[in-house]
This record gives C-alpha cells, structure tokens and sequence, in this order.
C-alpha cells in the first residue's frame, strides 16, 4: 500500500501488526518530518519520469500558498507556480540537471496570488535505474524570502556606508591606539598624506604638538569609561607643514573585532581665522574705549547700559559695575524715560547719528553738562554706540567768553583784534564811535589805513620792534579818523602766542586822547608861543638856539644871533595906549618875519625885544643885509588904527662860533652889540667883535661912499691888454673898473664890486662900465684895427635882477652904431652852472646881437663840457691860480693843456689869466693857448696909456715890461 499523503519513503511489510505498528510508526515518523519541514520552512517534492505523476508534500502548498486540491500533480503544474520571468530559468537548470545526470541547485522567485515575491532555494537530483534511465526526480524547496531581505538590505546599508565613507567631505578616521586603521578620501585630503601613509603613521605625527596632550588625555579618559567630550578642536600638521585647525567628534567603536575610535574631523581653520580676526577687532574696539579720555559707552533698544568705558565712569562717579544695566534716563539729569525714548527714535529716525548736549547727573548728585555723540547700529536688537565728553570746562570758558565779551563789547576803551598777518579780525563799538569806521569797513584790512602820516616810518618800525622783543607796546600814537580828523590815542598793543609760540593775536586797546593833547599842545604853545604875535617866546628861542647849534656843529657854518630892541616904544604906548603898542607889536613882528629865510627863527624875547636865529651861514655877508633890510623894514610908517606911527630899531649882532662857542655869552654879546647900537645912536646895527664891526662900518661908508661916486666921476675903466700868442699881437682888451676914492685912493674892484653887488649898485657901475668900453673900442678900431675887441665883465647879479639886460647893451650898441662883434661878454663859470632858462635866453639874446661871450675864471666852479656845450661860449679864460704854478705843477700844467685840447675840440679859444712870466707864456704858446693876458704884457692901464701898446713898436716892447 502506498501511503499518497507522503511522498518520501515508501515500506513494505508482511506481519500486519508488525506492519500496523511499522505504519504507526511511519506516521509518526511522517508527521515529525512534516513539522521538521514546517520549521524548516523547506517542502519536498517527487516526480515519477515514467507517469510524469508528482507528488508534494504539505509544506510545499504551504510555501506556494496553494490549494493541494486545485493544485495539478505534474511538473507543469509545478512551473506555473513560479515567478514568470524565472519559471524559463528553473525548466533550464532542470533540463540540463536530467541531460548531465546532475544535481541543481537553484535560487528563484514565486508570485504569490497577491502579488508578492517569495525567494525559494530548490535543489533537485534524479534518481536511475540499472540501464542508467531516470526513474524519477525529487527536489526540496526552502523558503529564503525572509533571509534574502535582510542579506539585501545589508548590502544596500553596506554599500551606501562605503559611499558615504568614500565620497564624504568630513574626514573620517579609525584608530586603534595611536595607529590608524582607517582614513577616508577626505582624511588624505585634509592631512595632505596618502592613506598609505597614513595607515603606516602615528596620529602624533598629525596632531600639532600644542595638543598631544589634550587629545591623550580625552583618548585615556574615554579608555576608563570617564565622561569626555566626545568633540573638541585642535591643530593638525599636515605634510606640507601647513597648521590646520579641525573639529573633531569621536566615537569608541568595535572594528575588526577591536576597541577603536572613530573620528569624524571637520576642517575649521577658516572659521578659526575669521574667529582669530573678529578677536583682534574687539581687542582693538576694547583698547579704544578703554583709553580714550571721552566717556563711551553701548546703550541699548531699551535705554539700557550694556557696555561703558572706565573714563565714563571716572566722570560720572559711578563704577562700571554699577552703570552696566543701569537706564540711560536715570543718569540724565532730567531723568525722563519718555525723553530719552524719543530721542532714541528720533536718532533712528534721522540716520542714525546724532549729536546733543545734555545734563547728567553724577552718582553724588552733582550735575554736569555732557555733549553726546551718537551713532545707531542695527544689531543684537539695536544698540546706541555713544560718545559722551564733559563740557563743564567748555561751559566755564564759554561763560567767561560771554563775560570778556560784554566787557569788549561795553568798554570804553576801543578795542581792535587782528590775527598774524595783522589783518583786523574784529573790532568793538567803542572802536566804532571813535574811529567812524564800521566793522565792515575795517575788518581784513591792517590797522595801517588809521595812519595820520603824523609818524616818520622810524616810529612804526621802533614800535614793531619792541612788540617784537616784549610783545607789548604801549605809547601815544596820532591816527586818522574815518572823516580825516587827526586824533591822539593812547595806544597799548598786546601780542597773543599760540602754543607753538608763534603769533596768534594782536590786540590793540586805546583811549582817545586828543582833548588832553589839545589841553597839553596849548599848555606847550603857552608855554612855548608868544599870545599877541605868535612869535616863538624866549623859552622856545632857546631850545631852538640849541638846536641850530647842533646843526652848525655838523655842517660847520656858522650862526648869527640878531637882537633887535625897538626904540623908544616906551613913548608908542604912552602916548597911544597899549593896544596900539600891541598892534605895532603884531605888525613889527611880521616886518621881521618877511626879512628872512624861511629856515631862520624870529623870536619875541619879551616886551619890545626881537630875535633872529641865523643858522648855517653862508656867507656872513648876508647878516648885514638882512639886518639892514630889518631896519629899513621898521622904519616905515606904521599904520595904527588912524594914527601913523613911526618908529626905529637898534640891532645887536654876535657870531658863533667866530665870537663865543658858548651860547649864555653868545645872547650877552648880542645883547651888548644892541646896546653898543643903541649908544651909536640908534636905528643901526652893531656886532660884538671890533674887527667885524670895523669892517661892518667901513662897508657901510664905503656903500655910502659907492653910491655916490658913480655921479661925482670917480669910476674910471682901465684896460689890460689880450695878447695873441702866436702873432704877438694886440687884438683885444679887457676893461676892468677902476674907483678913485678922494680919501682912500684907488680902490680895488675885489674890495667894492661885492659891495656894489650886494647893494644893487652894479647895474648902474656896469651899464656905465658898458658904455665907456663901447666907446673906446670904437675909436680902437678906427685908429688901429678893424676887428679891435674890448671885453667887459658881467656880474651874475646883474643877469639876474635886471629884466631888461640882455636887451640893453644890444639896443644901446645899435643906438650907438656900434657893431656887436667890438664887444665880449665875460661872464662866470657859476653862471653857467646855475643857468636856468631865464639866463640862458638872455645870453642867447646876446649873442645874436653879434656880442661873443667869454668864460671867466674857468676851472675855479664846477663847469663840464655838458654846459659848454649847451650854451654857445666863444672863449675859456683860464683862472689865474691854474697860470700861476703852470711851471711848477705837473697837476696845473696838464689842467691847462686839457683844457685847452678840450676847448678847441669844442671849437672855442682859450685865453690865459695872469701870465706873469715869460716861461708861463712860452708853455702856453707852446700848449697852443690862443690868447694870454697878465702883467707880463702890461697891467691894465687907463685908456690914453693902453694906446701906446697898439703902436707896432708898442705891441713888441710890450713884451718887454
Ligand atoms: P677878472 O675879470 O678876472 O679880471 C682880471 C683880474 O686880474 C684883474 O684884477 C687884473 O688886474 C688882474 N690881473 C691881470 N693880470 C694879472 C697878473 O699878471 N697878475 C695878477 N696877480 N693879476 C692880474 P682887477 O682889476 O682887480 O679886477 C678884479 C675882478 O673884479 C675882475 O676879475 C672882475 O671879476 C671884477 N671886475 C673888474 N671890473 C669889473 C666891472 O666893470 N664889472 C664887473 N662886474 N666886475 C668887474
Ligand atoms: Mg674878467
Ligand atoms: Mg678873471
């Protein structure tokens, strides 16, 4: 019998008990198998290859999830509950099993009804008979769903790990002690080494050496199951020796069957630079706040103090301690949340950045002003960035400015500011009501435009120089108004220093002082001024007189002293009463006045009595005619209301330094002269010496005497012959003036030609001396020689006070039918010098009149040829003192030859003066000297005895005298 229900062993027995029990047995043994299977999860099958019959066993239907009743018992059957795509795969391996009398074993799917997947291991043999033809094949079916879902997903896990290990950028490393067992790619990256070399390395030779111990320290502590951070940062070497900061987490992991550690290293040193930076800055932002002498503090969003500076707390009495938290409101003085807020936004509001002054109060109570500047940052929740400096030094400077400003501004004293470049920087309003300047008007500008021109320029640059040296000036200067007005001011000038000692300010303070000048110049002109006639008093003649004695020292001219007394003004005022006295007075004082130069000084010494200061004389002959000119002056009728009064003057002269070098004796002398004059009878001058008073005397007779000898005939003209020096001949004269005093004899024109000068008398001597000279060369050149030239001297005071001159002598020539050509004009070499237009039109006028001009006393002055050749001169008359010497000094000889050579390049002729001597007039023949005249032809001699030499004979004995 066969058992259907299981296909796996099949037993034959005879004994029935024997074979009930065996069956019993069997079935056991059945049921055990099928339960071995079930929990083996593997099911049996058998095909029969002669009936093509299988037969399955119950955990195959288990497996399949088949109905054993549906299920068909062949092989196909058993394909169709494979999974499709593997059913081909299976019939194959079973195929090639029967073909190769193999076994097979084979992994593959089933398709559940449902649709799920069940993985089956199938191994399969068959079995054959003698002739070796299959018999049938059996087959086990192991389900291994459950097992291959898990082997799957651990290599899935597995290679996603290995993907992670492999591509992942943190760095990954396993150690075991200090050796690695494992890097990953990122691991070499970051170290720099390969993994080789890894793997052959210490983790000390990576670690810098500043951790070593930190990181043996975490490993041993980890080792002991202590509690250690299992993450911590520190610095790798790498094998380029670059210094790499990591981060690193570590876990103690089995691996390879070992305890090790497995790190995941992160590269930070990017972050840990930055980190380094930010560090300083703060460092930088800290030292800042810490040493900056303002108060500084953060405040944030909600008026609180997160941070302040030490300098804050030192001005606000408060600890840094105690301010930190504290609200800002609370240290304002005015302590008003709701203000502060505002603030707060409104600084928002408006950028940013604000800047403010305010009141806090410090930790004592005391309130102190603070200037506050802030700046607002939108970070951490908002924060008040704020710079607070104490203002109370400010504040007092402040005061004080408004104090010293209302001090500028009321004082009334002017005051004018002007920076280094004395550029007038302000000026107060006292300034203005002085001055009339509006500020305008003056600021930018130096205080030079004040300038009166009252100063010399020495004044200013003495004033600059001890501002220089002292840096203050202090004096009376004259400045100028606005309206031009001269006013005094009294002046102190201060200089203002900048820290480097330069010059910051001028300032300028002064008072107006021109009333008490007023008061003090006429207190001086009191003192110093006659009242009635304005004259310089005695006190004044005085300093004067020292003065001018100054200047006679330096130049070394002398000075004359003129007292002059009004005689018998006594009676004046007696009989007319002192008004009148006063008004003669007045009037006396302008007579004297207007006989002087104006560099003379005319004093009132007291009642009745005048001075004349007479400095820097040159010429001591002009005392006596301006003391002359004072007595005529005075004595001309003076007009007294109606009255006409007379009255003369007594004059007293002293010389300094001639008579005293004292001036006490010089004012005695002048003193004694004037009473030496009053004695002579009045009206009349009188010096101090006997000498000068002699000679004063004996000009004054001799002036008389002068004036009247013209009209009682007792001028005569002599004439001096001109000799020619290459003929020999007498072509030509001078006429010289002869006086045949009765008393006195013949007196030389040296003696009274100044006189006659002086007195205006040569006019007259001259036109006369004119005349007689044109008379006699016309006779000369009818009896003797056609050409016969007389030449008649000129004086230069003549030119000048005759209007009429030059026309005289030509008119009165041509009157007369005298030819011009009979006459030459001497003149001097002054004339020339001096010449102005006036003169030179009139020698001009002269020579076209046909009369030749001839230089006198040339070589005495100062004459060039510039003046030779402007004017037209036809002869040079070479000074004696030049002939004098020729023999003896070289000097003189080449004088004269000079100018001889130089006159005739002008082309004129040259006449030699006082030729005495034979020598002389053989040199200056010799030199080419045209004309000679001197003793040794003749001394000039009266008409009838001049003739003799124009006799042929005469001309050559002439010679011969
Ligand atoms: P002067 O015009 O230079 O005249 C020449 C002077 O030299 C004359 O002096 C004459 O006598 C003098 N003399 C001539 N030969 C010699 C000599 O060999 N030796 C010396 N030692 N002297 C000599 P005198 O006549 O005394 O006249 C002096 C000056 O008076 C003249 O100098 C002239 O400047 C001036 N004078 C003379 N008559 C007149 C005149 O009528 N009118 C003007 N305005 N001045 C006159
Ligand atoms: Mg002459
Ligand atoms: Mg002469």
């Amino acid at each position: 019998e066969v058992d259907t229900t299981g296909p796996h062993f099949i037993i034959l027995s005879r004994d029935i008990t024997e074979r009930k029990t065996a069956e019993l047995e069997l079935l056991e043994t059945l049921h055990r198998l099928d339960e071995a299977q079930r929990i083996a999860r593997t099911g049996s099958w058998e095909l029969d290859l002669s009936t093509g019959k299988l037969i399955w066993s119950g955990e195959i239907f288990h497996i399949f999830e088949l109905d054993p009743e549906m299920f068909p018992a062949t092989y196909e059957g058993f394909l169709g509950a494979i999974h499709p795509e593997d059913r081909e795969m299976v019939n194959r391996a079973y195929s090639h099993s029967l073909a190769n009398r193999t076994p097979y074993e084979i992994t593959h799917r089933l398709l559940m009804a449902d649709g799920r997947v069940k993985w089956v291991n199938e191994r399969c043999e068959t079995a054959y008979d003698e002739d070796g033809d299959p018999l049938r094949s059996m087959g086990t079916v192991q389900d291994i769903t459950q097992q291959t879902e898990t082997e799957l997903a651990l290599a899935e896990s597995r290679a996603q790990f290995e993907m992670l290990v492999e591509y992942a950028s943190v760095a990954i490393s396993i150690l075991q002690g200090e050796r690695f067992l494992f890097v990953n790619p990122a691991m070499q990256v970051l170290t720099g080494y390969s993994e080789e070399a890894l793997l052959s390395m210490t983790v000390w030779e990576v670690v810098h050496p500043d951790f070593h111990q930190l990181v043996r320290e975490r490993a041993g502590a980890r080792q002991r199951g202590e509690a250690a951070p299992s993450r911590y940062e520190f610095k790798l070497i790498t094998r380029q020796g670059e210094i790499r900061w990591v981060d690193m987490t570590v876990n103690l992991v089995i691996y390879a069957g070992l305890p090790c550690s497995l790190g995941f290293l992160t590269d930070v040193t990017e972050r840990k630079l930055a980190e380094a930076a930010l560090q300083e800055q703060e460092s930088h932002y800290h030292l800042a706040i810490d040493t900056t002498p303002e108060g500084f503090w953060v405040v944030n969003r909600q008026g609180r103090v997160i941070e302040v500076n030490e300098a804050y707390a030192r001005m606000s009495g408060y600890s840094r301690e105690e301010l930190i938290g504290m609200r800002v409101s609370a240290l304002d003085a005015d302590d008003n949340p709701a203000v502060v807020a505002e603030r707060m936004g409104e600084i928002i509001q408006r950028g940013g950045h604000a800047s403010f002054e305010s009141r806090h109060c410090r930790k004592d109570g005391t309130i102190w002003p603070v200037k506050i500047v802030t700046s607002y940052a939108d970070t951490g929740g908002g924060r008040f960035f704020s710079f607070i400096s104490d203002l109370s030094e400010h504040k007092k400077a402040e005061e004080e400015m408004q104090l010293s400003r209302m001090v500028y501004d009321n004082s009334s004293e002017a005051i004018l500011v002007s920076d280094s470049n004395n550029r007038i920087i302000a000026v107060n309003p006292a300034f203005v009501k002085m001055t009339g300047y509006q500020p305008e008007e003056v600021i930018g500008r130096t205080p030079s435009m004040f300038k009166s021109g009252r100063h010399e320029p020495a004044f200013y640059h003495e004033m600059w120089r001890e501002l220089g040296v002292r840096d203050h000036w202090h004096g009376e200067i004259w400045d100028k108004r606005k309206n031009g007005e001269i006013h005094a001011k009294l002046l102190t000038i201060n200089i203002i220093r900048n820290a480097s000692g330069a010059v910051h300010r001028y300032v300028a303070l002064f008072t107006d002082i021109t009333e008490r000048k007023k008061n003090e110049e006429m207190i001086w002109r009191q003192a110093n001024y006659d009242l009635l006639t304005g004259l310089p008093n005695r006190r004044m003649f005085q300093d004067r007189l020292q003065q001018e004695e100054k200047k006679c020292l330096r130049s070394g001219l002398p000075m004359g002293l003129m007292l002059i007394d009004l005689d018998r003004f006594k009676e004046v005022n007696d009989t007319l009463g002192h008004d009148m006295g006063d008004l003669l007075l007045v009037d006396t004082a302008a007579r004297v006045g207007a006989c002087v130069r104006g560099s003379d000084t005319v004093a009132r010494l007291g009642g009745d009595e005048f001075a004349i200061i007479l400095p820097e004389l040159t010429d001591l002959g002009s005392i006596e005619q301006i003391a002359q000119s004072v007595i005529e002056r005075l004595s001309e009728p003076y007009r007294l209301g109606n009255e006409e009064s007379y009255i003369s003057a007594s004059i007293g002269i002293s010389l300094y330094p001639l008579d005293t070098d004292d001036l006490g004796d010089l004012l005695k002398n002048a003193d004694q002269a004037m009473y030496a004059a009053k004695s002579a009878g009045r009206n009349r001058f009188s010096y101090f010496t006997p000498e000068m008073q002699q000679a004063a005397q004996h000009r004054m007779r001799l002036a008389n005497d002068l004036r009247m000898a013209l009209g009682a005939g007792q001028l005569r003209v002599h004439y001096q012959p001109i000799v020619d020096l290459a003929s020999g001949e007498i072509r030509k004269a001078e006429a010289l003036v002869r006086w045949q005093h009765p008393l006195r004899g013949l007196v030389s024109p040296a003696d009274f030609i100044p006189l006659a000068e002086e007195t205006g008398l040569i006019v007259a001597i001259g036109n006369w001396v004119f005349e007689e000279a044109a008379h006699q060369v016309v006779k000369w050149r009818n009896a003797y020689h056609p050409a016969f030239q007389v030449s008649v001297n000129k004086s230069p005071v003549q030119l000048r006070q005759e209007e009429e001159a030059p026309y005289i002598w030509p008119t009165y020539l041509q009157q007369q039918d005298i030819p011009g050509h009979a006459i030459v004009v001497e003149i001097t070499e002054g004339m020339l010098l001096n010449s102005g237009e006036q003169v030179n039109q009139k020698l001009r006028h002269i020579r076209e009149a046909g009369i030749q001009i001839s230089v006198d006393d040339f070589g005495t002055g100062y004459s060039s040829l510039a003046y030779l050749k402007r004017l037209d001169v036809d002869y040079l008359k070479i000074d004696q003192s030049f002939v004098r010497n020729l023999a003896e000094s070289k000097d003189d000889y080449a004088l004269c030859e000079a100018i001889i050579v130089m006159a005739h390049k002008l082309g004129l002729q040259v006449v030699a003066e006082g030729v005495e001597t034979e020598t002389q007039r053989r040199l200056l023949r010799d030199m080419g000297c045209d004309f000679a005249q001197g003793y040794l032809f003749s001394r000039p001699l009266p008409a009838m005895d001049f003739e003799k030499l124009l006799s042929p004979a005469g001309v050559n004995a002439g010679a011969g005298l």
